[in-house]
């Protein structure tokens, strides 16, 4: 039993003195961020948060993030994060939804004014009581709120961490929102520790031997807070803080801190490679890089070649999701991964693969089935919607709505999110086998695969794609390119280029938003 800010407490125990924490040319020790996480968590107990409510907060990248984030939970309540581009209409709906009692959330920046767009979104929503902005100059803080830097200098006693039970909250994480309507999902104490544990033996971590991590990914993602944050913390490792991915700045970050452990999505690794070829000692930078995880998306065949040419380094692609806190698989570490799979379930963690009727796939390699997943990661379920919750946990099973295979050595392939897969005439077309297609055209950077409506068929296949930077490439090439490499019914009768994919904050290409595109085109 122990409450998830063990992870930054245990290190602060035995190396107080570490750096836990680089943002531009400050350093944070592991001493200065446990003793502010104690005055935020004083703060919140001021304002009377007790155990198992709910505190909302919108960060970027920045020292304050892990500050906060583990003295929301010392204070013994849960932590609701939320993506820093929500605009006040919608994040009136998440405090709403979470009931967040006080929300906390950064000034932001002219380019992202987080600050106002929660002011907004706190004045609309009468069941938060508080609003705390982090990072605000002096006086410098709008009517109804108060500068959380203020009301931790007026914290008096040492605040000791509130003891919760393991199966209480620690995170209520809203799902991106690809999919419908956002809902939270609840992640106990010991569904986001345990990750964060099984992870790290999946990548051999080792106090001894800590890493220095790149934080590119969002950390209010569950992927940020688990494989950088909460692995970094707990074995004393550094973090880099990065709080807009710029992928120049993000090799010049890793030159000069020396990172060893690097996670992102695809679109971070294709603006790596692409950054690569403009300037910065690559070689010194893949000298250094022990681990480069991916995952929240499908990474390119293509790309994983390319990367690994550039970089010498292999990338260990895994897959979970936000109910899942988030991994549930990984391609083991030390071992040549199989380019195109998402690996084998954690320790830990078990996955199969069932049918619309939660039974069991014909288990013999190559069956489609949707992907299931049971073990430590499970959450408890979505915050306040048992019906939404009932619909996708069985028997501890959680259902993933992603499509996969898996071959005779029991690795998984995704081959499609169930609700992504294309049905042309009856026949189904995986948008990922076209877009792994394309992506093999020397002049093709990136590709996505969408179904627009058609009379006859029902749905037609279109690739909407991004040229490599200068190259030309024609529609009719495409088109043939396919033609000649796919079935019938597979290949894409249109391809429209563009010069940048509209991509979510998590850097997922938002397919629903192509579709809507493409369909109106
Ligand atoms: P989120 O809840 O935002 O983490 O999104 C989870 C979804 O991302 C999953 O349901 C998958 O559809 C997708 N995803 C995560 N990792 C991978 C991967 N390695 N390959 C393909 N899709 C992935």
């Amino acid at each position: 039993m122990a409450n998830l800010a063990v992870m930054l407490e245990g290190a602060a125990a035995t190396h107080p003195d570490r750096v836990a924490v680089i943002q531009g040319d400050s350093e944070l020790s592991y001493r200065d961020v446990d003793a502010a996480a104690r005055r935020v968590a004083g703060v919140l107990v001021s304002a009377g948060i007790r155990p198992g409510d709910r505190v909302a907060f919108s960060c970027p990248n920045v020292a304050e993030f892990p500050i906060v984030y583990y003295g929301i939970l010392k204070a013994g309540a849960a932590v609701v994060p939320l993506n820093v581009l929500l605009r006040g209409r919608e994040i009136a709906y998440h405090l709403a939804d979470s009931r967040a009692k006080v929300y906390i959330a950064h000034r932001g920046t002219a380019a992202l004014p987080i600050g106002e767009e929660a002011l907004e979104g706190f004045r609309a929503t009468e069941s938060c009581e508080r609003l705390f902005l982090v990072g605000a100059e002096p006086g410098a803080v709008p009517e109804g709120a108060d500068r959380l830097e203020d009301a931790m200098a007026d914290v008096r006693d040492v605040f000791d961490t509130v003891e919760v039970d393991d199966e209480e909250t620690a995170v209520v994480l809203y799902t991106s929102g690809t999919t419908g309507q956002p809902k939270g999902a609840e992640l106990r104490h010991r569904n986001m520790r345990d990750n964060a544990y099984s992870v790290s033996k999946v990548f051999a971590c080792d106090a001894a031997r800590p890493d220095t991590y790149l934080a590119v990914l969002p950390l209010y993602h569950s992927y940020g807070q688990t494989v950088v944050q909460n692995i970094g913390f707990a074995f004393g490792g550094t973090i880099v803080m990065l709080p807009r991915f710029d992928a120049q700045e993000a090799l010049e970050l890793m030159r000069r801190h020396r990172v060893t452990f690097f996670s992102g999505v695809p679109t971070m690794y294709w603006g790596l490679m692409a950054a690569a070829n403009e300037s910065v000692d690559v070689a010194q930078v893949a000298r250094d890089l022990r681990v480069a995880n991916c995952g929240g998306a499908p990474l390119p065949v293509e790309m994983h070649r390319r990367f690994e040419e550039r970089f010498g380094v292999t990338i260990l692609e895994g897959y979970g999701l936000s109910e899942t806190s988030p991994v549930a698989s990984f391609n083991p570490f030390g071992r040549e991964p199989k380019v195109g799979s998402i690996g084998v379930p954690i320790p830990d963690v078990e996955m199969k693969l069932i049918g619309d009727d939660w039974s069991d796939v014909d288990p013999s390699p190559g069956t489609v089935g949707e992907i299931a997943i049971r073990g430590h990661n499970v959450m408890k379920g979505y915050f306040g919607r048992p019906e939404a919750t009932r619909a996708v946990i069985r028997d501890g099973w959680f259902r993933t709505g992603d499509l996969a295979r898996r071959d005779e050595d029991g690795y998984y392939f995704i081959v499609d999110r169930s609700k992504d897969l294309i049905i042309r005439g009856g026949y189904n077309v995986y948008p990922r086998e076209v877009e792994e297609l394309l992506i093999q055209h020397p002049r093709v950077s990136l590709a996505a695969v969408v179904g627009v409506p058609h009379e006859a068929l029902g749905e037609e296949v279109i690739a909407v794609v991004v040229r490599e930077p200068g190259a030309d490439v024609t529609e009719e090439e495409l088109v043939a390119w396919g033609k000649e490499r796919l079935a019938a019914y597979k290949y894409p009768r249109q391809v429209r280029f563009v010069t940048e994919m509209p991509l979510t904050s998590t850097g997922k290409i938002l397919k629903r938003e192509l579709k809507e595109m493409m369909a109106g085109a």
